[in-house]
């Protein structure tokens, strides 16, 4: 199909403002934040070459990060983009790597730390103040975490802002576009950074506030075409959850029935969960969709294994086994003038992209994660299926954006996410088919009322998981002796912390009421309010 857009990467297409990561906690969010403000950004580990660089950045920021400037393994920035003649706006350690450029004693440990809120004062100089504060109040709350400071001013740099603790909170080249803050503009405890970032890349850099969501979908559809070409046919794992349908939908926006959306029935899929994703993808859609039904596999599979990581690796195996066999018969029973399968979509996300290259500081990963769509490598590997990634720019509520834009339902756009190894892992212990068809009811009865409560939306993930062990109870005089409930539901935006959620009590009593009522097997029902950390958000 012929197409007047132009298939290039985003960075190629919109002005970008590149984000080197020094390691910090926070680096990620700059690139949030500049994308809130329609502005495309990138993040790249602080180890980048200018050299490697394929595409050039309008403005480039330094993160903060954990590790000293003047330490011996600190990571310092290739010199050659003091050169490149772009803007430059270091953030915390960001800054003392600029005075540092300068002059290696321009840094040194300060006496105290300063951690938590500040009030920064910005400098005026011939009644103006500097463009980086244009806006903005004379004093601002800001947040900072440091330990070093600057011990003076660096050659040709003059001071924009200070703290009371800070003579240095702010400088500022003389002549040239580089500028330094002791604070973090990307956090939420600077209320007003995120317009101290627009100040930087709009009003300094001069990038342009084109990053939309209509005109990345245009230009990815564009993007896919040309990559898999006229005939190429490309296959792509569905969970029914947010990421694989988003990405199925673009695919088939960008290349009709050559995409083949399979749909694995792990046996550990919510209530009438199947049913769902068809609905969804066939008819609503018009995705072409193959379910492959392996209940009796899985669960019988299964059987006997109680320990969570072996759940996990048997359910990722077993999965791949069942896409690969229903990879091959699509391929055989594609039509004759169809070309060849060549392509695994997969539906990775910016937020992964960042976890593989970010700069890793001395805090390591807590968990990796398991994603349906993640497990192909035999597959690309082993068969030479090319990987299509088509989100990997994206945050996840960019996803749910595009998801809005190529038509796909509130209910699913702002669906919680599932993971792939289903009602296994929410099931403590051995999976059972008795055991599975408590969990989903339970759970789906949970979800039902936080729906029509109007509550859905304001939690992150929630879900009714099964406690094996029996406690007593008394039904109709009875003596019982049957399961417990465990529900779960937290509020968070990273998903790397988060708190339980506070139902009314009401609520929480309602719930219990209908799921020991209606759920054979169940006499007592308990709300988790563990905080992550030090829980996780999945039981397993
Ligand atoms: N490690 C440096 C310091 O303590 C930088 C901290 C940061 O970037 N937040 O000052």
């Amino acid at each position: 199909m012929a197409s007047t857009v132009p298939v290039e990467e985003p960075h190629k297409v919109f002005d970008t403002i590149l984000t080197l990561d020094f390691g910090s906690q926070y680096s990620h969010l700059i690139t949030r934040r500049l994308r809130e403000l329609q502005i495309y950004s990138e993040m790249l580990p602080c180890t980048q070459k200018l050299a490697d660089l394929s595409w050039k950045p309008k403005g480039i920021i330094f993160s903060g990060g954990p590790y000293s400037v003047y330490d011996k393994d600190a990571p310092h920035v290739d010199p050659a983009f003091f050169e490149l003649g772009v803007p430059i706006l270091g953030i915390c350690y960001g800054l003392q790597e600029i005075a540092w450029h300068e002059s290696k004693t321009n840094v040194i440990a300060g006496s105290e730390r300063e951690y938590g809120h500040a009030g920064v004062k910005a400098q005026r100089c011939g009644g103006q103040v500097d463009r980086l504060f244009d806006g903005l109040e004379d004093e601002m709350t800001v947040w900072m975490s440091h330990g070093d400071r600057l011990s003076q001013l660096p050659e040709s740099f003059r001071v924009i802002a200070t703290t009371s603790n800070s003579p240095y909170a702010g400088i500022a080249h003389e002549t040239k576009n580089m500028y330094g803050i002791q604070f973090h503009p990307e956090v939420t405890h600077t209320p007003r950074g995120t317009k101290l970032l627009e100040n930087f890349s709009v009003g300094i850099c001069k990038a342009k506030r084109e990053w939309s969501m209509e005109d990345f979908m245009v230009q990815e559809i564009a993007r896919i075409r040309s990559l898999v070409g006229e005939k190429d046919q490309v296959l792509g794992a569905v969970s029914g959850g947010v990421d694989s349908t988003v990405a199925a939908a673009l695919m088939k926006e960008a290349i009709g029935d050559r995409f083949h959306a399979v749909l694995v029935d792990n046996g550990v899929m919510r209530l009438n969960e199947c049913a769902i994703v068809k609905e969804t993808l066939e008819g609503h859609l018009g995705i072409n969709l193959t379910v492959a039904n392996g209940t009796e596999q899985f669960l019988s599979g299964l059987k006997g294994v109680t320990e969570p990581e072996a759940k996990r690796k048997f359910i990722g195996g077993k999965f791949i086994d069942m896409f690969e066999a229903e990879a091959e018969k699509i391929e055989v029973g594609a039509a004759k003038d169809a070309g060849k399968v060549k392509w695994f979509l997969q539906g990775t996300l910016y937020p992964d992209v960042i976890e593989s290259i970010s700069f890793k500081g001395p805090s390591a990963t807590i968990k990796t994660h398991h994603n349906v769509g993640g497990l192909p490598k035999r597959m690309t590997e082993g068969q030479g299926l090319k990987l299509i990634e088509p989100l990997r720019e994206l945050f996840k509520d960019e996803v749910r954006d595009l998801g809005r834009k190529l038509g796909i339902n509130h209910e699913l756009v702002m669906r919680h996410p599932f993971p792939g190894p289903g009602i296994a892992i929410r099931i403590l212990g051995e999976v059972t088919p008795e055991r599975v068809e408590i969990a989903r009811k339970a759970d789906h009865i949970f979800i039902s009322m936080i729906r029509e409560a109007g509550l859905y939306d304001q939690i992150s993930q929630a879900f009714a998981a099964l406690d094996p062990s029996k406690a007593v109870g008394v039904m109709g005089d009875k003596r019982v002796y049957q399961y417990i409930i465990i529900l779960r539901a937290v509020q968070t935006t990273d998903f790397m912390t988060a708190k339980a959620f506070p139902f009314p009590f009401d609520f929480l009593d309602q719930v219990s009421t209908r799921i020991v009522n209606e759920v054979d097997g169940v006499c007592r029902v308990v709300y988790d309010c563990t905080s992550k950390p030090p829980g996780t958000i999945e039981l397993e």
